[in-house]
C-alpha cells in the first residue's frame, strides 16, 4: 500500500489483460496511474472512469512504445500533468508463435520491435526522469525457462527484457531505483487464450503443481508487491509468477 497520493505510475499495454489489472491495482495501492495504449482508446477510457469510480487518479495515454518519439511524449505529457515519475511498468507485449521454420521476417520483427525494442525505449526514459526512491517492472515470461517449441522469438525477446533488467539495476546505482522483472506463466488473458483449442489451454492450465491458469490479479499483485514499500530490498531479480509451473 502506497500511502503518497502523489506517487506517479506509468503502465505500458494497460487498456486490457494484466496491464488493466497491474493499473487498477496500483491504482487502489494509491498511485496516479497513466494508462498506456496502442490502439484501444476506449477500453483504455473505461478503465480510467472505472479507476476514478473507485477513487483512484488516472489518465490515458496513446504511444505505441515501438516508437520512441510518442515514448518521450509520453513522458513529458506524464510529468507536465503530475510533476514526476515514480513507477514505470513495462507491460505492453504481444505474442505470436510458430517454430522457426516457419516464422516469416514480420512475426519476428514486430514482437522485437514490441517486446524488446518498446521496453528498452520506455527503460531509456525512466533511467533519465525517475524521481528518486523510483521503481521499474517489467513483464518477461516464464517461457524464458521452459523454452517450448515455436516461441523462439517471443522468448528471445523476453531474455533481453530480463538481461535489460540486470543491467539497468546496476547502472542506476546511488538513486534507490530498484529493476526487477515478473515472468507470468499461462495466465487468462487474450494473448493466452486467443487461438488455442480448449483442450490446449486446459491441458496447458494443468500444468502447474496449483492446477490453474493465473489470472491478471495474481500478477497485479506480484507488481504492486515490487512497486510498493515491502518490495523495497528487492533488486535486479526476475520472480516466476506461475503457480510453479518451473
Ligand atoms: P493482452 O491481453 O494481449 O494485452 C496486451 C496489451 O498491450 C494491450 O493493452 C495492448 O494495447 C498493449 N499493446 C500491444 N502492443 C502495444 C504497443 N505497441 N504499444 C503500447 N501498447 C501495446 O496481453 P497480456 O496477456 O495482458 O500480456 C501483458 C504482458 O504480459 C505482455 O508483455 C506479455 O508478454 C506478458 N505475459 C503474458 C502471459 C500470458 O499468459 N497472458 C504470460 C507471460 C507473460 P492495445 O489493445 O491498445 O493495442
Amino acid at each position: 500500500m502506497n500511502t503518497d497520493k502523489n506517487k506517479v505510475a506509468i503502465v505500458t499495454g494497460a487498456s486490457r489483460g494484466i496491464g488493466a489489472a497491474i493499473a487498477t491495482r496500483l491504482a487502489d495501492d494509491g498511485f496516479t496511474v497513466v494508462i498506456n495504449y496502442a490502439g484501444s482508446a476506449s477500453e483504455a477510457d473505461a478503465l480510467v472512469e472505472a479507476i476514478e469510480a473507485r477513487g483512484g487518479r488516472a489518465i490515458a495515454a496513446q504511444a505505441d512504445v515501438s516508437d520512441p518519439a510518442a515514448v518521450a511524449r509520453m513522458f513529458d505529457a506524464a510529468q507536465a500533468a503530475f510533476g514526476g515519475i515514480d513507477v514505470l511498468v513495462n507491460n505492453a507485449g504481444i505474442m505470436k508463435l510458430a517454430t522457426v521454420t516457419d516464422s516469416d521476417d514480420a512475426l519476428f520483427d514486430r514482437q522485437v520491435a514490441i517486446n524488446l525494442k518498446g521496453t528498452f525505449n520506455t527503460l531509456r526514459e525512466a533511467a533519465k526522469r525517475l524521481r528518486e526512491g523510483g521503481r521499474i517492472v517489467n513483464l518477461s515470461s516464464s517461457v524464458v525457462g521452459l523454452y517450448q517449441p515455436t516461441y523462439a522469438a517471443y522468448a528471445a525477446t523476453k531474455a533481453g527484457v530480463e538481461a535489460m533488467t540486470h543491467v539497468l539495476s546496476k547502472e542506476l546505482r546511488g538513486r534507490s531505483i530498484t529493476v526487477n522483472a515478473i515472468a507470468p506463466g499461462p495466465t487468462a488473458t487474450a494473448l493466452f487464450l486467443d487461438g488455442k483449442p480448449q483442450a490446449v489451454v486446459d491441458r496447458l492450465a494443468k500444468l502447474a503443481p496449483l492446477e490453474r491458469l493465473g489470472q491478471p490479479e495474481d500478477i497485479a499483485a506480484a507488481v504492486s508487491f515490487l512497486a510498493g514499500p515491502d518490495g523495497a530490498w528487492i533488486n535486479g531479480q526476475v520472480i516466476r509468477a506461475n503457480g510453479g509451473i518451473i
